[in-house]
């Protein structure tokens, strides 16, 4: 594996899950706030953690066109300073 480890990407996968789950509940109206932001805060930090182990410029690269798209789709500019670095 090229980043992480196996029980980091385990855990990355089943925050993702709870976080899903938490998306789920406010869309039935079932939501609690406090539990939705702690699943939110898990899923970025995992996300912050998988993110480390990628050292070659793709994954900036990447977010730099898929903010491009988004910005085309929604026909607005980027914000200045939006750059990911
Ligand atoms: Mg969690």
């Amino acid at each position: 594996m090229r980043w992480g480890g196996d029980a980091q990407m385990a855990k990355a996968a089943e925050e993702f899950s709870e976080l899903s789950a938490e998306c789920a509940r406010e869309l039935n109206g079932q939501a609690d706030r406090e539990e939705f932001l702690e699943e939110l805060v898990d899923a970025r930090i995992m996300l912050e953690q998988l993110a480390w182990h990628i050292t070659d410029d793709a994954l900036e690269e990447t977010i730099e066109g898929t903010l491009d798209q988004l910005a085309d789709r929604l026909g607005r500019e980027r914000p200045e300073g939006d750059d990911v670095e």
